[in-house]
Parts: C-alpha cells; sequence; structure tokens
C-alpha cells in the first residue's frame, strides 16, 4: 500500500515546492493551518506529517503536542518543516514530539532523504505493532490487542450511552479433536472457526479475537442483548455450516461451539469525566471489563454444562439467572429461562 503524507504550511507555495519533491513517495494531502491539520490528520491516519513550525493560528509545535497526546496519532512521526535552526529550538521541537527536522529553504535531496527515513521507521513500526497485536496461528487480533479494544470501547459506549455486548466462543470437546485427528488438523480447524467468526460479525467495528487456546471472544459496540442474539445466530450457522466431522466424539458428530454472552449498558453508567479522574477512569473501565468477562464467561459455563452447541446469555437484570438461547435448528433460536420451569420463548429469529 502507498504511504500517505500530509504537509502543512500557511505558505501555498511552498507546499506546492514540498508536493511536487514528494509526489512519487505516496498519497499527498495538503492544508494550510493547524486546526486544518489536527482535522486532517484525524480523518486520514497518514503515515508522515510535515509541519511548518511557524504558522499564524496554532504554531507547529502546539499541533504535534496535540497529534502526540492522543493515542491513535501518537505514532504518526511529524516532522518540522522551519527557517530556524538554533539549538533550543529544535531541542524544544523534539520535546513536543517531532521525529526530524528540515531546513529552509529546502532542498530537494535532503527533503526526499529524510522523507523516506521516516516513512521506512514507520512502516516498520507498524509491522512490529501488528504482530504485537495479532494471534499467530490465526491472523486475528490476540489477547493483549482485546483487552486494549475492550477497554476503549467500554469508554466509548460510557461516552455515547450505548450498549456493548461481549461474546466469549469456546470449541466443544476439542481436547478429542486433538486426541483423534492430531495437533496440526487441531490448528486447522482452529482457523476454520476462526475464519467463520469473522464472517459472521459483519460490522467494521466487530473485534474478533483469540483469547486462548481454543478461546476466542467477540466485541460487538452498538448491539443490545436481542440484536446480539442475532449475530449468535449467524454464528452458529457459520460454523453448523463448515460441516466439520469430529470422531473423536462419535461418526456422525460436527464440530460446534458454546457462547456465553454479556451486556455492558453505557446507558446506565453514563458519566463525564474530567482530567483529573482519568486515572481512576481507567481503572474503573479496566473493572467493567473484567466483571463483563467473568459475567460472560459465567454464561459460557452454563452453555456448555447444559449440554454444549449453544448459546447463553447473562441476564442483564437478575445476576444469577441465566437465560438460554438454544438452537433446535440450525434456523431458530429459542430464549429460555434456565432455571425455572416456565420456558420463556419469546424470541424465534432466523
Ligand atoms: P469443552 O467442550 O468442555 O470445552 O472440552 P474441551 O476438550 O474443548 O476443553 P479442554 O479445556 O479440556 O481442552 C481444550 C483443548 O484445546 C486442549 C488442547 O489440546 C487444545 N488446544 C489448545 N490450544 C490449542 C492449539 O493452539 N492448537 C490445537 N490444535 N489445540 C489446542
Ligand atoms: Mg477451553
Ligand atoms: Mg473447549
Amino acid at each position: 500500500m502507498s504511504a500517505s503524507i500530509v504537509i502543512v504550511d500557511d505558505e501555498p507555495e511552498q507546499i506546492q515546492v514540498l508536493a511536487q519533491m514528494l509526489s512519487d513517495l505516496g498519497e499527498i494531502y495538503v492544508c494550510t493551518s493547524g486546526l486544518e491539520a489536527l482535522a486532517m490528520v484525524r480523518q486520514r491516519h497518514p503515515d508522515l506529517v510535515l509541519l511548518d513550525a511557524n504558522m499564524p493560528d496554532m504554531n507547529g509545535f502546539d499541533v504535534c503536542a496535540q497529534l502526540k497526546e492522543d493515542a491513535e496519532l501518537a505514532d504518526i512521526p511529524v516532522i518540522f518543516v522551519t527557517a530556524q535552526d538554533a539549538p533550543e529550538f529544535e531541542v524544544s521541537g523534539f520535546d513536543h514530539g517531532a521525529a526530524d527536522f528540515i531546513a529552509k529553504p529546502v532542498q530537494r535531496s535532503i527533503v526526499r532523504a529524510r522523507v523516506k527515513t521516516q516513512l521506512k521507521v514507520k512502516q516498520m513500526g507498524d509491522a512490529l505493532r501488528q504482530t504485537a497485536a495479532e494471534d499467530a496461528l490465526t491472523g486475528l487480533a490476540n489477547r493483549r490487542y482485546f483487552d486494549t479494544i475492550l477497554r476503549k470501547e467500554i469508554q466509548i459506549a460510557q461516552r455515547r450511552g450505548e450498549f456493548l455486548t461481549l461474546g466469549l466462543v469456546d470449541v466443544d470437546h476439542f481436547k478429542l479433536y486433538n486426541d483423534h485427528y492430531g495437533h496440526p488438523a487441531g490448528d486447522a480447524c482452529l482457523c476454520a472457526i476462526a475464519r467463520a467468526l469473522v464472517t459472521a460479525c459483519q460490522r467494521p467495528s466487530d473485534l474478533v479475537a483469540r483469547i486462548g487456546g481454543e478461546e476466542f471472544a467477540l466485541i460487538l459496540p452498538q448491539t443490545s442483548l436481542e440484536s446480539s442474539a442475532l449475530v449468535a445466530v449467524r454464528v452458529m450457522n457459520t460454523v453448523a455450516a463448515l460441516n466439520l466431522a469430529h470422531h473423536g466424539i462419535a461418526t456422525d458428530a460436527r464440530v460446534s461451539i458454546s457462547m456465553g454472552l454479556a451486556l455492558y449498558s453505557g446507558i446506565s453508567d453514563r458519566h463525564e469525566i474530567g482530567p483529573s479522574a482519568l486515572q481512576d477512569h481507567d481503572d474503573e473501565t479496566a473493572a467493567i471489563g473484567s466483571r463483563l468477562l467473568a459475567k460472560a464467561d459465567k454464561a459460557l459455563y452454563v452453555a456448555k454444562r447444559s449440554g454444549r452447541n449453544r448459546v447463553c446469555t447473562a441476564n442483564p437484570a437478575e445476576a444469577d439467572t441465566q437465560m438460554l438461547v438454544i438452537y433446535p435448528s440450525a434456523h431458530q433460536c429459542v430464549w429460555e429461562a434456565l432455571s425455572t420451569e416456565g420456558v420463556q420463548k419469546n424470541q424465534a429469529a432466523a
């Protein structure tokens, strides 16, 4: 994929000179003020920013400092382009998060050399970050990345007053699968299930992660329990459609999964956070994440204990009661109160 570079300068002629020098190194986007630059970088997530240090409305140092404060933008290298060459000035730039400096008037060979170096560093950093976030076997997000995204999505749900559903998936009788077919075939089976989960979780904001040996997690932002039941039906159907034999159980058995769902409601948990409370807020978010995981894990346990190949949902109203979503056929799901005799058939969806 080609690199993208944002050039920021209040003098359009300067922008034109730089853009011409760099036109073959990537997509070039330009703007003429600090505020515009912030908006453009937030929107485009470029690979590099060339930033004029002196601009009338907001100087380059302030723009750079704001970019570095934003966790999602902090990894984008910023090269200052400036006529000032005093050492204190450069030191201050590096303090504000600069990756490098280019002196005005700009020289083509120097500009290209410095830009190429920063693009290479960015590319290597991206590859490292990707590897650190990825599960090596399936290519899904790994546990570490899952933890980060869960906290982030909880905070977003809180801020916007939205629902978030967490799903935990565990392959049924997978030890028997390995015992029967061998570990490499077990690995291939996990990869097939990983792909099925990704297919079933269709929104761009959904995250599918492998969080343990044969355990997966689904983060479904902006998703109520009712909507997540539909996703769960799709997940179960997609895994069933793989039609993978599991002769470790019986000659006619197929690979199946069990799932536990738990809801987080940012609607009932909504509050504004001031800067001084941010640390407390992070701790609180981590605690909410742990509680949500524990709830989903408990629902998963109930799914296993009650017969596997089904989805159980932690009841948001009564902590101790579980609701069962079971699958009498691949096309129907029924909600059932697990601990009571009365079966509450309030959902039938395909
Ligand atoms: P249950 O239905 O109760 O979940 O039974 P189970 O056999 O799936 O559960 P258990 O936790 O006893 O066994 C999980 C098995 O998953 C054990 C291990 O051999 C297998 N496993 C874990 N990680 C991997 C992996 O990376 N590759 C393969 N092939 N197997 C794995
Ligand atoms: Mg397991
Ligand atoms: Mg298992």
